[in-house]
């Protein structure tokens, strides 16, 4: 009986054996919001380095419900989502596990990862201000945006949109909530129109005349004056200009791309090998000039098209810090009406 036993175990492990050794190819599996096209040569370049194989499941949202609902069996690896308050999200959500690497830590500067591991940015996007070619940008700052000069003027997003919850936090972290409040009746009392609808459409009514300016992020207008967008965002982009704006005591407001390994990642090293090849310096310009997004690892180039608009001076507010604010943001572009 013993020995039989020992043959059965022995004959299951070699099952085992044989069931990997016969993929050969280690594996890692990606799940993420970020469109398929801005990835892709990424993970085969990175396949093609290294041997393993990338198994992507592309999520346009639900990424946290979808893993937490998965639990212990969940096979994602990574987590690769915008904008830094859906990274903290994952983190408060047990979704996430800490990572300590070299390669990370040295390549990502400390502001733009957890400092415990549970997440890396991969990429910066600022909000920036597109405005018409013949407007007078009277020095202007986000805190100028709710000067009455530019009544009627604007052009916005959903003051509830992650972006602008964003900008918002970072407002909250340098001025504090109350003259974050007033800032946004401002803002409000100045659009052109209701706020709504996407970054690009700034541009399309900036041409059409319906503002001089509005806020939007920086990589749309790659995305855009490149034809990426098709013929008719290419004539939107070259009806404008983008400035990256500063706050009046710091610089420009930035949010990220990121990506963390997953609680229960059954390929961990892997997946920090996948993350340490994302911020590697070819695969950061591969990034860069895909998207039109800033990279992270200094050594790598932005992408001429966007290094056309001047070098970019990150908020000195820590990101993480704005982040915080998240939920009162939301919560102010909610009193003042904003969406209104
Ligand atoms: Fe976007």
């Amino acid at each position: 009986m013993r020995t039989t036993l020992k043959g059965l175990l022995a004959g299951s492990f070699l099952a085992v054996l044989a069931g990997t050794s016969g993929a050969a190819a280690a594996e890692v599996n990606l799940y993420t919001t970020r469109e398929p096209g801005l990835i892709q040569p990424l993970l085969d370049a990175f396949t093609k380095a290294t041997d393993i194989k990338v198994n992507t499941i592309f999520l346009k949202d639900g990424l946290a419900e979808r893993v937490a609902s998965e639990g212990d069996k969940s096979p994602a690896d990574i987590l690769m989502t915008v904008d830094a308050g859906n990274l903290v999200d994952l983190v408060e959500k047990g979704l996430t596990q800490s990572v300590d690497s070299a390669v990370l830590t040295r390549t990502i500067p400390s502001s733009l990862r957890d400092e415990k591991g549970n997440w890396f940015a991969l990429s910066l996007r600022a909000r920036a201000l597109y405005a018409a070619k013949d407007v007078d940008l009277r020095e202007i700052t986000y805190e100028r945006l709710a000067d009455p000069v530019w009544k009627g003027k604007i052009c916005i997003r959903s003051g509830q949109h992650p972006y602008n919850v964003a900008l918002i936090g970072s407002y909250i972290a340098h001025h504090g909530e109350e003259a974050a409040e007033k800032w946004l009746e401002g803002l409000k009392a100045n659009l052109a129109r209701k706020a709504g609808g996407g970054d690009r459409d700034v541009a399309r009514d900036i041409m059409g005349g319906l503002c001089d300016i509005g806020v939007a992020n920086s990589y749309y207008v790659g995305l855009m004056r490149s034809g990426k967008g098709g013929p008719e965002q290419q004539e939107w982009a070259n009806a404008i200009r983008m400035i990256l704006p500063t706050f009046e005591n710091g610089g420009t407001q930035v949010n990220i791309t990121g990506a963390a390994v997953a609680r229960h990642a059954p390929n961990r090293a892997e997946a920090v090998k996948l993350l340490e090849y994302l911020v590697s310096d070819d695969a950061q310009k591969i990034y860069a000039e895909a998207n039109f997004e800033y990279p992270v690892n200094a050594g790598a180039t932005v992408a001429p098209l966007i290094a056309e608009y001047g070098a970019l001076k990150p908020d000195t507010v820590d990101l993480v810090k704005g982040v915080g604010f998240r939920k009162k943001a939301s919560e102010l572009a909610e009193k003042v009406g904003f969406d209104n």
